[in-house]
């Protein structure tokens, strides 16, 4: 397949990726080491070719993902940063993590058994880092005795080295920082057992995106930026600190355009009818491209020749725009559903508005028949 031949393509500005990374570097300071997080193909925006520009261009020593196959894909791509698997990680995921010397995320002792004997196997060590559970409850060791037993115990294998530990913050976005204050309480006592159990942590680290704009605090050795990088700031208050700027645009095209007469419909089960001649354009997106149904039906808008215009309807691969207010429209014509047109723009917090879903949640939807585009 020609990779010049797509329906919709995503553009990523690396000159204003590369503005945003040194924004958060500036932030933290030189002693903290920036981890962008490339989870689900880099929140939708193409993972080989963001770790490639982390790790190459911007130097990064260590790059972030959920999934130990997102890691073994960027290991066959050609990165040899360190890479740090955040989630938990099913026992068939053990070999490939070995293999591709992947750290993994610990928190139980059947995983350090399993991960322990299959790093002998192959003749490695396995590095992992642990996880401490201060409040999410999702994955990770408590603070206390279950800590100690658990560290203790990594202790007795052989094949396996301890890198570093971390937390996660449950809500460190929104403006009362009560939560995550007391979640890093524990998580600095986590970090005192396990250094009193004769561990040296190389990573100590806390804060995702949000939280690296505000608490310093909590730095450690590094932070864990995701959609921070791309220019979403989702912190309440304050509100975009560090000035970070969206890099994305998503574009398709006008594939027909047509007047409905009053009484004609257009869409499934006759969605919209006209009640009065209004022009249409059919449009070269679809749900199945990963743009929520729930924002094409219920009052999203895309942008034509800088003009807003409203989805009246949708289909798997196709939408129905009303273009009405766009008096030069023409066949071919490009379609912005993300980024700047003119003198407008449309960000992900229009989507949210649109449809009351997350950004994380919209922009990790994005299917792979839309092309990446990375300009530089
Ligand atoms: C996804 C994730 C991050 C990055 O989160 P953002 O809110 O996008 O900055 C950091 N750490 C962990 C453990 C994650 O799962």
């Amino acid at each position: 397949m020609s990779p010049d031949v797509y329906n919709s393509y995503m553009a990523v500005d690396l000159n204003k990726l590369k503005s945003n990374f040194e924004k958060i570097r500036a932030r933290v300071g030189s002693g903290v080491e920036v981890i962008p997080i490339l989870k689900g193909n880099a929140y939708g925006l193409g993972g080989v070719g963001l770790a490639k520009f982390y790790a190459g261009t911007l130097g990064s020593k260590m790059i972030g993902v959920a999934h130990v196959r997102e890691a073994a894909e960027l290991r066959e791509a050609g990165i040899s940063c360190e890479l740090l698997v955040l989630g938990g990680a099913p026992f068939n995921n053990i070999p490939a993590a070995v293999d591709y010397s992947i750290q993994t995320t610990a928190f139980e002792r059947e995983y350090v058994d399993l991960l322990d004997r299959e790093a002998e196997k192959q003749g490695k060590i396995a590095e992992i880092q642990i996880k401490i559970n201060t409040g999410l409850n999702r994955i990770g060791v408590k603070p206390g005795e279950e800590l100690t037993n658990f560290v203790r115990y990594i202790k007795t294998k052989t094949h396996i080295k301890v890198r570093g530990a971390f937390t996660h913050f449950a809500a460190s976005h929104i403006e009362d920082h009560s939560l995550t204050l007391g979640q890093f309480e524990l998580f600095k006592q986590a970090i005192g057992e396990i250094k009193a159990c004769g561990v040296e942590l190389d990573y100590i680290h806390a804060c995702n995106g949000c939280a690296a704009v505000w608490f310093s605090e909590a730095y450690g050795t590094a932070v864990r930026p995701g959609n921070l990088l791309f220019g979403y700031d989702n912190n309440e208050k304050p509100k975009n600190a560090l000035g970070v700027e969206p890099a994305v645009t998503w574009r398709c095209f006008v594939t027909q355009l047509r007047t409905l007469q009053p009484g004609e419909s257009i869409g499934y089960n006759r969605y919209f009818i006209a009640k009065e001649p209004i022009r249409v354009a059919t449009i070269s997106v679809g749900f199945g491209d990963g743009y929520y149904r729930p924002m094409l039906m219920g009052g999203g808008f895309a942008l034509v020749n800088g003009k807003r215009c409203r989805f009246l309807a949708t289909s798997m691969d196709q939408t129905w725009l009303e273009i009405d207010g766009v008096t030069n429209a023409a066949l071919n014509n490009e379609v912005t559903l993300l980024g700047k047109d003119g003198d407008d723009e449309l960000t992900v917090y229009d989507w949210r508005k649109f449809c009351g879903e997350s950004i994380v949640f919209l922009s990790s939807i994005i299917s792979n028949r839309v092309e990446r585009v990375f300009l530089s």
